[in-house]
């Protein structure tokens, strides 16, 4: 048992009646402290002054291709809308192998966590001859960083050959996937309460999966209790797709494979009717809003406020590396605050909403209530910022400030009780080392092409 820990008296906080820190033991919150008061915890106790600090719930990124760090601003990618763009980089993801899964992992998850994430989500759907084990290769990178993970299993089985976007090379067929997604979700995943990992079953899109394939997913997802994840309704390029191939627009067609349910969550969600959003809010669909590669596509905005009024959760995510290029967390809730401003007005959308989605609302895509908010008997997973950088010189709201002035780098990261971030740095991995690395493998994979 470890000596329990308050963390005290921070700047500004986001919890309620904790100005005067929180008590952290194990891998848990014990208690949060009202302002000028002492805990009421008895036993022996570490202190953290947190006097410097604005402290967050850990941030959870509920989308992002981890893989995806290798193609960040790679030329023949650049300037494109999402189906050309996809097209340009899938021959160089088909040549992915273990060793750049590992590294690119590794970048995503650091970068991640030093700006405040302790919980994301990848959606991995490229399982080449070269590379048949990803997701094993990402358990064991979480588990070496400590970061908290939903892994979904993806899969793409509609090659060009059959009317789908990706190359025959980059498809697998239905059941090589399934029986690969039982296998994970058998070895991998965690139902308990405090899981450092889940799986999750992920089609990549309606374009890159047969129907068949969607229904199975569920089937099997639902029999094994792990939820499901896919892009959809991104550009409008999509919706015409739909209408060409299956006849219906994309709500109509994930109704019609049994996915309009509370254990689903979209990437994106941008071409929606009001009619749509309703019955997504209904039926409790989660929606990941990825306003960097939204803009980078330029594929649209997402309703956010709209999917919320009409009760579908709202979380954040960075998406995949080739398309923000960056996987900064804390730099995305401000890209969500900007651009939901501007669709909805400076008044109407908070620096409250948008840290609501990257914590609370991120934490309902992925099913979980014990990570997302400060409280006795959540996990411990926070974030804390500092505001000493030239950025922030005269600020007055704390937490405003954090996505006004623009923060990029968390200063202090603990997960289920672990500090994974200390002085801005992850205790124990050598950063220069990995970025030659990565540098060098990144260049590599487009050589071959
Ligand atoms: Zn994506």
């Amino acid at each position: 048992m470890t000596q329990a820990l308050w963390i005290k008296n921070p700047l500004a906080i986001l919890a309620d009646n904790a100005e005067g820190g929180i008590v952290v033991k194990d891998d848990r919150i014990v208690e949060t402290v009202r302002r000028g008061k002492q805990p009421v915890y008895s036993g022996g106790m570490d202190v953290v002054d947190a006097s410097e600090h604005v402290v967050l719930p850990g941030l959870i990124n509920t989308h992002h291709h981890f893989y995806q760090t290798l193609t960040r601003a790679c030329p023949p990618a650049l300037n494109k809308e999402l189906f050309p763009w996809l097209k340009a980089l899938y021959p160089i993801w088909a040549g992915l192998t273990p060793e750049h899964m590992a590294l690119a992992s590794r970048v995503a998850m650091a970068e991640l966590l030093l700006s405040g994430c302790t919980s994301a989500s990848d959606h991995h759907y490229l399982f080449p001859a070269s590379l048949t084990n990803g997701i094993d290769i990402q358990v064991e990178e979480a588990a070496r960083l400590g970061l908290r993970v939903t892994l979904t299993r993806g899969s793409m089985s509609l090659g060009e050959e059959d009317g789908g976007l990706p190359p025959q090379s980059t498809v697998q067929d239905d059941d090589t996937i399934l029986t690969d997604s039982l296998r994970l979700i058998d070895r991998y995943h965690d139902a308990r309460e405090g899981a450092m990992v889940q799986i999750a079953l992920a089609p990549c899109s309606p374009f890159s999966v047969t129907p068949d394939l969607m229904r199975a997913s569920a089937d099997l997802a639902r029999s094994k209790g792990v939820r499901l994840h896919t892009h959809l309704s991104e550009t409008e390029d999509e919706n015409e797709f739909c209408q060409q191939v299956f006849g219906m627009r994309p709500v109509d067609y994930l109704e019609s494979v049994d996915w309009m349910a509370g254990d689903v969550w979209l990437a994106h969600g941008i071409y929606f009717t009001e009619q749509e959003i309703a019955r997504l809010g209904r039926a409790g669909v989660g929606i990941c809003h990825c306003p960097s590669s939204n803009m980078v596509l330029a594929s649209g905005i997402a309703a956010t406020l709209d999917l919320e009024a009409a009760g579908a959760p709202v979380g954040l995510g960075v998406d995949g590396s080739a398309s923000n290029d960056g996987s900064n967390l804390i730099q995305e809730i401000r890209q969500a605050l900007m651009i939901g401003r501007l669709k909805y007005g400076a008044s109407r959308v908070t620096h409250w909403d948008a840290l609501r989605w990257a914590t609370k609302g991120s934490a309902r895509c992925l099913g979980r209530d014990d990570i997302g908010t400060i409280q006795a008997g959540k996990q411990a997973d926070l974030a804390m910022f500092k505001l000493d950088e030239l950025r922030f010189s005269g600020a007055g709201d704390p937490l405003a400030a954090l996505l006004l002035c623009g923060a990029h780098r968390a200063d202090r990261v603990m997960v289920g009780g672990q500090w994974r971030v200390i002085d801005g740095e992850i205790p124990g991995l050598d950063l220069t080392e990995l970025q030659q690395q990565h540098s060098k493998k990144a260049a590599d994979l487009i050589k071959e092409v």
